[in-house]
């Protein structure tokens, strides 16, 4: 019956037959790097999951690497580029390339810049940055600064030097985003606790490992976490200069009622802390510590109750600068639509205590 094809119905009844044909009708991505095809008519070969028109199936031969389709004859096409790695390995390697600049760059280039150096629009970048990353370009800028000025802090003589070592060329902007980036004016951080003991001890709570520290004012940290080796790095990052005190029998105590408090947040803590803070924050843990267990507010209630009614993002920051678990229990804010939104010790755990505390007051 072949006899009665013609050559171009053969190829024709090939491709229809091979399984790959499948993979190339739905543009199949889990099939690239598995095979390529090429298109007779315009002299291309293309990756399964190329986005051109569909080929006529006489016009198609199928190949296992680029090599081979090469050597019959035809050229990588130009819109799947078969002959590169895959796009998204390419977009991770731009980005990559990116953050890199950006790292280098005296001062935070603009989306301008980035842009044009991928060539690309602004859009599609800032879309792909953020898919790679996690941050836009500017977020990603600062957040880079302020692992610099963490750094610095701890090297240069002064604050003023330490700010002009990770590049930001005025003080006042530096004043202004300190809040941010370092939870606490520069001065207060570039002491790292300087001459303060900070007992502490670490045990284990039904949410984990869970690490509580007093300083000579009150309880200075209360961190959960999975475990309890990283939450004492933490500790010892967070206060460098300080003298760190395990092992104390009578701190056992204290570990104890916090413990108590995670279990059974109804009874509330009677310690006194050690908040350590910007002003602003300040208020908005003070405005924490007023919600009552069983209860939820929104960033921006807070933002209302300390009467700054459009600061919810700063807001937002200071819930996630607390390292006083629970005692501040910023836990209990949710998003405005009653989404959980982000929990510095894992969402997973916030969910826990929210459940804890509405059976509590049930
Ligand atoms: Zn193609």
């Amino acid at each position: 019956m072949n006899m009665m094809m013609t050559p171009s119905e053969l190829q024709a009844a090939a491709t229809v037959n091979d399984p790959r044909w499948a993979a190339v009708q739905a543009r199949d991505g889990r099939f690239d790097g598995q095979f390529f095809y090429s298109v007779k008519t315009t002299g291309v070969y293309c990756r399964p999951s190329c986005g051109a028109r569909l080929a006529r199936p006489e016009n198609v031969a199928f190949y296992e690497n680029t090599a081979e389709a090469e050597r019959a004859g035809f050229r990588p096409c130009k819109r799947c580029k078969p002959d590169q790695p895959p796009r998204a390995e390419r977009q991770a390697d731009m980005i990559a390339e990116l953050c890199r600049f950006i790292e280098s760059a005296e001062q935070v280039p603009s989306l301008d810049e980035l842009a044009q150096r991928a060539g690309m629009s602004h859009w599609h970048l800032h879309r792909m940055f953020k898919e790679v990353t996690g941050l836009t370009p500017r977020a990603y800028a600062t957040a880079h600064r302020a692992s610099r000025v963490r750094e610095a802090l701890g090297r240069s003589d002064t604050v003023t030097d330490a700010i002009y070592d990770a590049g930001y060329n005025a003080n006042s902007r530096f004043y202004e985003e300190s809040d941010h980036v370092l939870g606490m004016t520069p001065s207060a951080f570039k002491a790292g606790g300087a001459d303060t003991d900070i007992r502490f001890a670490i045990g284990q709570c039904s949410l984990g490992a869970i690490l509580v520290a007093r300083s000579g004012r009150g309880v200075c940290a209360i961190e959960l976490g999975d475990d309890p080796d990283q939450l004492a790095r933490a500790l010892q990052d967070r206060f460098p200069q300080a003298r760190l005190i395990g092992d104390d029998p009578e701190f056992d105590r204290i570990v104890a009622q916090v413990v108590g408090l995670v279990e059974a947040p109804g009874h509330g803590l009677d310690l006194p802390l050690d908040v350590r803070g910007t002003a602003f924050q300040q208020r908005v843990w003070q405005a924490l510590r007023a919600v009552p267990v069983g209860e939820t507010v929104s960033y921006s209630e807070i933002a209302e109750r300390i009467g700054a009614p459009n600061s919810h993002r700063a807001v937002a920051q200071a819930c996630g600068a607390n390292t006083l678990a629970i005692a501040i229990p910023c836990h209990r804010v949710v998003r405005s639509d009653g989404a959980l939104s982000g929990y510095r010790w894992g969402v997973e755990r916030k969910r826990a205590l929210l459940d804890r505390e509405h059976e509590a007051v049930a």
